[in-house]
């Protein structure tokens, strides 16, 4: 049990319920300090009723009605998931449309980082070798080779940071040509057109497979060098694609292929060996922020954290994606009335309409997000989730929306619509040209991704202290009272200078911690 002095966190002056924050909880009998008696042990980050809440009566916090009370709840009670009725999905018709005037957010001028221009005018925080699969057929082989290529080739190249197989499970055996197979085959086209990739743009098929390698990338999709220049360098943006196929005549034996890879590895990794690394302005971040893992911290300490450094972002010129469609459908007034533009609110319309649809199929709704591990974090529901997840994306006008697997073609806050599952999300927050991930956890994850850069924010100081090898930033301090939101936001954006930089790794790059690409494939396989 702790030996702190009792400490609860309210989010807002209306709020009738608020979390414990010592570590260990507080035992009933416990007196908070201008507020009730605890009536029952409150655990850890949990709720506890400052007031009496009738039978049936709103149960707020965040200035929301997180749910009904299904009982009489004394002041001082535990308040727990299995004591609240959830409100119904507000419906998307009749919602605030470009109505919220964001405070005035003056530009912040003469941030840079170090990045990796590229001929289409994106910039990398990595170097790094990518080889494009059309199909799973092929990943096996294509791993073998990439060992290879690592043992034997990339020690020749050191301004080389990595070569990564861009393994899936996507290319045959689908139903190519339904509707929503534009979402998994958009996302790997724009996958290996990462701004960490250089533009260098290999790609192993089988050859018999449904994704064809020109279906995946047909002619024109690769940006080769900057569009102002093709004339003066009389190159063409539909160069043919370099592929290795592995059913080709010419192969006969399994090394034959290897070799083959091999040859074509070292080419690319000739060109991607004389970058170097420029002053660009902190406006070429194109961060992704998502959460993981979460508990009811996460939307007092780390999401309020990264939202602050959200705006210091797009302050910046910067682009910042917050995703997860689940974690927002229950606060899109919210964000329908923060949209730029009324067809910014209508586009973020149309994707949440789309994801209920995709829910209704499969016969569940939005409150299927909530994990067994949200709910001892104290997380009740998907609404009391959802409002602590959305405090990423700070306060800025949402300037755009970047629908499934499609790239980010502007500067600003955009929402990108994505699952909220982890890897899926991250797999499309790649897609979408991210150049750096920024992750917050409460209950702990220790996410990856070989492709870009991973910067974890723990949401308590135990579990950063427990697990100091693997959290980059530590957003507990702000409940234990040591360190404010704009403290621990503003130490996020340095460390994301840093990161970008390739002045530091973070923990996940140390230890190569790489979670898979996982496709997001709303449509059915044969
Ligand atoms: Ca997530």
């Amino acid at each position: 049990m702790s030996t702190q002095a009792p400490l609860f966190i309210t989010m807002h002056a209306a709020d009738n319920v608020a979390i414990v924050a010592n570590d260990g909880g507080l035992p009933a009998g416990t007196a908070l300090p201008g507020g009730p008696v605890l009536v029952d042990k409150v655990p850890q980050a949990h709720k506890v009723a400052l007031v009496d809440i009738p039978e049936g009566g709103e149960v707020r916090r965040y200035n929301v009605v997180i749910g009904y009370a299904l009982k009489p709840i004394p002041a001082g009670s535990w308040v727990h998931e299995r004591l609240l009725q959830m409100p119904a999905a507000r419906a998307l018709e009749g919602l605030p449309i470009a109505t919220a005037r964001p405070p005035e957010m003056p530009p912040l001028e003469g941030f840079t980082f170090e990045g990796y221009r590229n001929p289409d005018g994106s910039v990398g925080t990595r170097n790094i070798l990518a080889i494009t699969q059309t199909v799973q057929c092929v990943a096996g082989v294509t791993a073998f080779a990439v060992k290879r290529i690592k043992e034997e080739l990339l020690p020749r190249f050191p301004n080389v940071d990595d070569v990564v197989a861009l393994e899936h499970t996507y290319g045959c055996g689908v139903a190519i040509d339904a509707p929503d197979a534009v979402v998994p085959i958009r996302t790997l086209r724009n996958i290996s057109l990462n701004p960490n990739f250089g533009g260098e743009v290999m790609v192993v098929s089988l050859g018999c497979e449904k994704l064809q390698p020109e279906r995946l990338l047909p002619p024109g999709s690769i940006p080769l060098v900057d569009e102002r220049n093709v004339a003066d360098v009389g190159a063409s943006a539909d160069s043919p694609l370099d592929v290795v196929c592995l059913q080709d005549d010419a192969h006969v034996g399994f090394m034959s292929m290897v070799e083959s890879i091999l040859r074509q590895a070292e080419e690319h990794l000739e060109r991607l060996n004389a970058r170097r690394r420029e002053s660009v302005p902190a406006s070429e971040l194109v961060v992704g922020v998502q959460c993981g893992g979460s508990d009811a911290f996460s939307g007092v300490t780390a999401n309020p954290a990264v939202g602050f450094c959200t705006d210091l972002l797009v302050r910046a010129g910067a682009t910042v994606m917050f995703s997860e469609v689940t974690e927002v459908r229950d606060g899109i007034d919210q964000l329908t009335s923060r949209a730029a533009t009324p067809e910014v609110a209508e586009a973020m319309i149309r994707e949440m309409a789309w994801y209920d649809a995709y829910l209704d199929r499969g016969r569940v709704d939005r409150s299927a997000n909530t994990t067994p591990g949200n709910k001892k974090g104290g997380l009740s529901n998907i609404v009391e989730k959802a409002m602590g997840s959305i405090v990423k994306s700070g306060s800025a006008p949402i300037s755009g929306v970047v629908p499934p697997g499609e790239k980010a073609r502007q500067k600003g806050l955009l929402y990108a619509a994505t699952p909220a599952s982890d890897f899926i999300c991250g797999t499309l927050q790649v897609a979408a040209g991210m150049n750096l991930h920024v992750f917050t956890t409460g209950r702990g994850t220790p996410f990856g991704l070989a492709e870009v850069p991973v910067i974890k924010v723990a949401t308590r100081s135990d579990l950063a202290r427990r697990w100091h090898d693997l959290m980059d930033v530590n957003a507990g301090r702000i409940a234990d009272g040591q360190a404010t939101i704009e403290e621990v936001g503003w130490e996020l954006f340095r460390l994301m200078l840093d990161v970008a930089s390739g002045r530091k790794k973070t923990w996940a790059e140390q230890w190569r911690l790489h979670n898979a690409l996982v496709l997001f494939n709303p449509a059915p396989i044969t």
